[in-house]
């Protein structure tokens, strides 16, 4: 980047301004990523101070059957595969029940489409998920999968996120987002939703009261282009609704771990590279600058590692995620020896470790507890602080 725009650039950050298309592409195209940081870091401050915010969660996969075959994707299954699955929803209750002992204040629930699954399956889950936890949260689906509710019972979307309120949702997920530019989005995903439905159902649940989280899938066949382009629809969004609470950018995964048959279902990994922990950060620090009316961008330390995790919130996250046990999705994928659980105490001192004070949120982003701030630097060095055991 030239030194007249890099001076630009930096003159409409300081002054709060906001930056345009072309200026997103540039910064993607710079490899200072020092200076990314510090500019990224300069938002996240004026936004969030020193504060990390995390929460206590799990996540819940009820089924890892889908209709669809999108070719990033390791977790689904087709019917009959020799690990595919479906919980009664006795089963997930029983699972989300022994999950309370943990202190969790969140359920992060997200399926595959299944093909024959009945609708009332779904706010029958809620309710009775609700009926055994009812001081956890319920954060569920994705705006595909509320797409695919409309389709399998005839309902429209209003209808369907008014019944599964009632049954106790609190807030949808963010998944399913991807990359919108149907130049991309044409050839790895392979469902029918696409930005029109997508943002119709984020709209429509942000009309209904509820804050919903928006992401992005990069570091695949995506260009920079294409991931500004991305955010530039949900800040447009954003605009009208303000119900995003947070951004999260996720790093696409090649498979690591093989399946009980051997099949690799991840049809894009043989031409694609993954997104270097360098091209991680840039991504971290040019989302959080492009977006300047998304309070919390957040950094989902099971697809980073820890390291990158806590070097994430010095190019722009101020939110961890929560504790998190059986992350699916991508623990089907991956695992850089990342650890599937963190307990508070791991995460509190990963905050405190990286320089942050740690504040404890709900699904709303309401901050529950702010607990006391890092450790002097001096102590830091002298005696490492142990991240879990
Ligand atoms: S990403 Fe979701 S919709 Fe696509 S194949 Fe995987 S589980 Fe199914």
């Amino acid at each position: 980047m030239d030194s007249g725009l890099k001076r630009e650039i930096e003159a409409k950050v300081f002054a709060g301004e906001r930056l345009s298309f072309d200026d997103g592409v540039a910064l993607y195209e710079c490899d200072e990523l020092a200076w990314l940081g510090r500019l990224a870091h300069h938002v996240r401050t004026e936004k969030n101070g020193s504060r990390v915010m995390f929460n206590v969660n799990r996540h819940l996969n009820m089924t890892n059957v889908c209709a669809a075959s999108c070719k990033y994707c390791s977790f689904q299954r087709k019917p009959g595969e020799k690990d595919a699955y479906t919980m009664r929803i006795e089963e997930a209750v029983r699972l989300a029940k022994a999950m309370e002992p943990d202190g969790i204040t969140e359920l992060h629930i997200v399926n595959g489409l299944h093909p024959t699954l009945p609708w009332r399956y779904y706010p029958r889950s809620l309710r009775e998920l609700k009926a055994v936890l009812p001081n956890v949260s319920l954060k569920a689906f994705t705006a595909t999968e509320i797409h695919w509710f409309e389709r399998i019972s005839g309902l429209p979307a209003d209808e369907i996120l008014d019944e599964l309120i009632d049954a106790g949702l609190e807030s949808l997920t963010g998944g399913g987002a991807e990359i919108f530019d149907p130049e991309i989005r044409d050839q790895i995903v392979d469902h029918n939703t696409h930005w029109e439905d997508w943002s119709r159902i984020h709209r429509l649940a942000h009309a209904k009261g509820l804050k919903t989280p928006c992401t992005m899938l990069y570091g695949h066949i995506e260009e920079p282009r294409h991931r500004v382009d991305h955010v530039l629809r949900l800040r447009e969004l954003q605009d009208e609704t303000g119900g995003f609470a947070v951004f999260i950018p996720l790093r696409y995964q090649h498979d690591f771990v093989d399946s009980a048959d051997g099949k690799v279902r991840n049809q894009i990994q043989a031409r694609t590279t993954m997104a270097t922990p360098a091209e991680s950060l840039k991504t971290f620090a040019v989302s959080r600058l492009l977006f300047d009316n998304v309070p919390h961008v957040k950094c989902f330390w099971v697809m980073h590692g820890l390291s990158v995790g806590q070097l994430s919130l010095n190019f722009g996250a101020d939110d961890l995620d929560g504790s998190v046990v059986e992350y699916k999705i991508t623990h089907d994928a991956d695992s850089y020896g990342t650890p599937d659980k963190m307990t508070r105490d791991d995460l509190l001192t990963l905050i405190r470790d990286a320089g942050f004070t740690p504040v404890e949120r709900n699904t709303r982003y309401e901050v529950v507890h702010t607990y006391e701030g890092p450790v002097p630097l001096a102590e830091r060095r002298a005696e490492p602080q142990p991240m879990w055991s």
